[in-house]
């Protein structure tokens, strides 16, 4: 494979490349021969979704026409747009999964994602007692059909109560018996504690999901503290002690990672509470990571209460991502959870608008910020989900390892339909050339046009 002309964002100066690789290896990287007026194209490491739903993407925009295999879902289309209701909804649309639906729209979640720039995910398939194992075989599946393009990690997913209701106890053990018997191809347990109905079922639930994942080898993976109550008790302090108990860091595999998401609680606290916070992590040494989920935080969260007085303070809480890596020390990334369903009803899922939306969000418009923001759905979301970054560098040697790179291509001219009498209309282009380009004005994934 030979790339030419291409722009490595961490070299000094304007240089530009051609690259020659051969059996995986980078064997050759020269100043191009490449004239001064050719638009040159950027290469960047890949991107990673942290944290996907693979069971649940495009409920609301698959457009099935409704048969045995492909259920309907238009009639759970948002009414209130609650939370609760969210909840509810999903659980219905659940119902009527079937393999062909699950396999499809897992399909079409991962063929965009690639086609967006992503080579590694995390994808949740929730397992409970009205979808059994058909949303992990489906991933099974998908993970193989898929696995010369995209690195699938398989969360198994408790999205629902584990010890509260009449279903805890079957939900928990339909978890329990998939780890037993598909556990080859699980590599992370994920749960949800706040949706257990008492405070002790929540501990209870932190505490089942830590012993299981140490007892099967796995990553572990929360939604934990989503809500915007500042008298609500912080779970996180409860998973650090409850890791210390557990000696995770003595007794747990030490290639498995901790990911906290959602967490919206964490921006009503003090900083001395973030800080100490923090310190425990660090002196503990636990693997801990942080997702922030704006895209779904920001259309759940800071709802307005009825009779409100003032019906626009609408506080809508999200991970301050950027400030809690610069500020507070601690590992953080951005995940986009999930794309056209109950909880996130918009949007592509495309990690480069959600980097570029971070600008805006966390009023992050350095160009520092925005080497920050890419870090964030890219290396730095490869760690938290316990991915190397070995061969991602950005300053490329000869001899080194190539794994796959994201190239941003960037055309000369924009040609427009000319008036009549003209032969053309074009307009110069604005090259990318650097990560600031690529975060502040996120490319398209596909030609776009206008017609008419
Ligand atoms: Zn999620």
């Amino acid at each position: 494979m030979k790339l030419q002309n291409v722009v490595l964002t961490e070299e000094p100066g304007d240089a530009r490349w051609d690259l020659e690789i051969l059996d995986g290896v980078l064997q050759t990287k020269e100043a191009t021969k490449a004239a001064r007026d050719v638009p040159s194209d950027i290469l960047l490491p890949p991107l990673c979704h942290p944290h996907i739903h693979l069971d649940k993407p495009y409920i609301f925009t698959c457009n099935h026409a409704p048969s045995d295999r492909h259920p309907d879902y238009s009639d759970l289309a948002p009414q209130s747009g609650s939370f609760g209701e969210a909840l509810a909804n999903t659980s219905k649309a659940k119902g009527r999964y079937t393999a062909e639906d699950l396999h499809l729209r897992g399909s079409q979640l991962l063929a965009t994602s690639h086609q967006q720039g992503v080579t590694s995910m995390r994808a949740f398939v929730e397992l409970d007692h009205v979808t059994g194992t058909l949303p992990l075989q489906a991933a099974i599946r998908l993970k193989q059909d898929f696995s010369h393009l995209v690195h699938v990690q398989i969360c198994a997913f408790a999205q629902d109560p584990v010890f509260s209701t009449e279903h805890g106890e079957k939900n928990r053990s339909t978890i329990e018996t998939a780890l037993r018997d598909l556990g080859s191809f699980v590599d992370v347990l994920g749960s949800t504690p706040y949706v257990e109905q008492s405070e002790p079922d929540s501990i209870k639930n932190v505490d089942w999901a830590i012993r299981t994942a140490m007892e099967h080898g796995l990553h572990l993976d929360f939604h934990l503290d989503y809500n915007l109550d500042s008298s609500a008790t912080f779970l996180v302090e409860s998973v650090i002690g409850l890791l210390e108990e557990h000696q995770w860091t003595r007794r747990a595999d030490q290639t498995k990672t901790i990911v906290i998401g959602h967490c919206s609680h964490l921006t009503t606290l003090p900083s001395g509470r973030i800080r100490d916070m923090a310190s425990r992590v660090r002196q503990q040494s636990l693997p801990l990571h942080f997702v922030g989920l704006p895209t779904s935080d920001l259309f759940m969260m800071g709802r307005p209460a009825e009779k409100q007085t003032r019906p626009y303070s609408r506080p809508r809480g999200t991970l301050q991502v950027a400030s809690m890596i610069q500020d507070f020390g601690l590992s953080a990334c951005l995940g986009v959870n999930n794309v056209g369903n109950a909880f996130t009803p918009y949007g592509t899922g495309d990690p480069l608008q959600l980097a570029c939306w971070g600008v805006g969000l966390y009023q992050a418009g350095t160009v520092g910020d925005a080497e920050l923001l890419f870090s964030c759905v890219s290396s730095r979301a490869r760690d938290a989900i316990g991915l190397s970054n070995v061969g991602y560098e950005r300053v490329l040697k000869e001899g080194c390892r190539w794994r796959p790179m994201l190239l941003i291509e960037n055309v000369k001219m924009m040609s427009l339909k000319p008036k009549p009498g003209h032969a053309d209309f074009l307009i110069p282009a604005r090259p990318r050339i650097s990560i600031k380009d690529i975060v502040w004005d996120p490319p398209e994934t596909s030609l776009r046009s206008v017609v008419g």
